[in-house]
């Protein structure tokens, strides 16, 4: 695919300069077998640099994860090289599977089957805590 253009796929764009790599490995994109382009500190007249990851084809996104990362974020289905759909992106109140829980003690480094879910417990700074044991979720944010 040409970087410039995909004709049925979805473009992930305005991510904080910085959070791509974070978006693409929790989006599980390094083992999915599209075609996917990151595109780092890409030139914004908006906001300085910019991330953009365009994934060529049709494929589900979980826009938890973008939300979790980047709520700021935006998420267009391209469809026959047209935007056909804008995808609103907010926090997510839970956050199911996507971060794990770092405590050795907490419940779902024992019972291995046990989702791990993170609730967001801080919006203005965007906490998110284990609903287990209110361990933090570590991310590398930008
Ligand atoms: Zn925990």
């Amino acid at each position: 695919m040409t970087v410039d253009s995909i004709k049925n796929g979805v473009v992930i764009d305005h991510i904080t300069a910085g959070g791509g790599m974070e978006i693409y490995e929790l989006l599980g994109l390094g083992s999915s077998n599209a075609t996917v382009a990151i595109m780092k500190n890409v030139p914004s007249t908006k906001m300085g640099r910019k991330d953009i990851i365009k994934i060529d084809g049709d494929m589900a996104i979980n826009l938890d994860v973008i939300g979790y990362v980047d709520p700021c974020a935006t998420v267009n289905i391209i469809r026959d090289g047209v935007l056909v759909e804008k995808k609103s992106i907010d926090m997510p109140a839970l956050l199911t599977d996507v971060i794990r829980c770092k405590n050795p003690r907490c419940i779902t480094s024992t019972e291995q089957e046990l989702a791990h879910v993170f609730k967001l417990t801080d919006r203005e700074n965007r906490v998110y805590r284990c609903i287990y044991c209110e361990t933090k979720g570590e991310a590398k944010r930008t």
